[in-house]
């Protein structure tokens, strides 16, 4: 083996050490740019393997859910879509708890599937029964224009809820209807494979993460969904309209998202 193939194959192992780290949640922050930049050019993503030997200093994995607990995703971008088609099928057909008395139509999704960011809230409310779009009425309004300060056109985006049928009286969703729905919000997630999440509520945070902590605990800091995706929950849209004074808080929350993410802020107002 020459230095040259010696130097290949470290480099391959670093890598595939990192990966794995970063993929199986362990430690999101340490695993980030600066090594894996610092490695060659980009190769093509394999499925994380665990090198023999752990570099020296290296922290040893915490129990985390493998990136096997999701379901399969298709390698294209029209497969995938095929997919979402075939899924928005079924919750349109979905019976499983007693939301879908009450429904006018299942709302599934807005936005770009091919995303690198996805938002999760709670359940449709009037108006998104009615139009059969997620965040359509005035908490929609509301998050557009969060979406458009975090330097996003408003369909660059991945939004849909934690369940799919309206809860009657805009109520929110019981435990077992939220575990109804999950696996339809788990397939979104595999599909959309969104680089980060952010959900809004307390409903989608604790779909996702499966906890009953409420939203005021969790909102601001960092978790991750699955072992593999960062999320950051921070209030509903429609908290906001009844608590303005919280803006300054999820705004926070955004700009953190923004920061990982590699986005620049906005600039200040009265700035070009
Ligand atoms: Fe089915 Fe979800 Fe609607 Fe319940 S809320 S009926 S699980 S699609």
């Amino acid at each position: 083996m020459t230095l040259n193939d010696e130097l290949r194959e470290l480099t391959r192992q670093a890598r595939a050490w990192v990966e794995w780290l970063r993929d199986s949640g362990v430690d999101e922050h340490a695993c980030e740019g600066d090594l894996l930049a610092s490695l060659d050019a980009p190769q093509p993503r394999k499925r994380p393997a665990a090198p023999a030997r752990a570099p020296q200093g290296a922290r040893a994995p915490e129990p985390i859910t493998p990136r096997a607990a999701l379901p399969d995703r298709p390698a294209t971008a029209e497969a995938r879509q095929a997919r979402l088609t075939v899924l928005a099928d079924e919750v349109a057909q979905c019976t499983k708890c007693r939301l879908h008395e009450g429904r006018t139509q299942t709302v599934f999704s807005r936005g770009n599937p091919e995303t690198e960011l996805m938002f999760v809230g709670e359940g449709p409310g009037f108006e998104e029964d009615r139009q059969g779009l997620p965040f359509v009425g005035p908490a929609g309004q509301l998050l557009d224009k969060m979406i458009a300060a975090m330097g996003y056109a408003r369909d660059e985006v991945y939004i849909c809820n934690a369940v799919k049928c309206r809860p009657p009286n805009n109520r929110k969703p019981e435990p077992d209807e939220v575990a109804a729905c999950k696996p339809y919000l788990d397939e979104q997630l595999a599909l959309v494979d969104p680089k980060m999440i952010v959900s809004l509520g307390a409903t989608g945070v604790q779909a996702l993460l499966g906890t009953t902590l409420g939203i005021t605990r969790l909102r601001g800091t960092w978790k991750t969904v699955k072992g593999r995706y960062p999320l950051m929950p921070t209030f509903h849209p429609a908290y906001l309209l009844r608590q303005p004074e919280k803006k300054r808080e999820v705004w926070n929350d955004l700009q953190e998202v923004m920061r990982r993410m590699g986005k620049a802020p906005p600039p200040k107002r009265g700035k070009a």
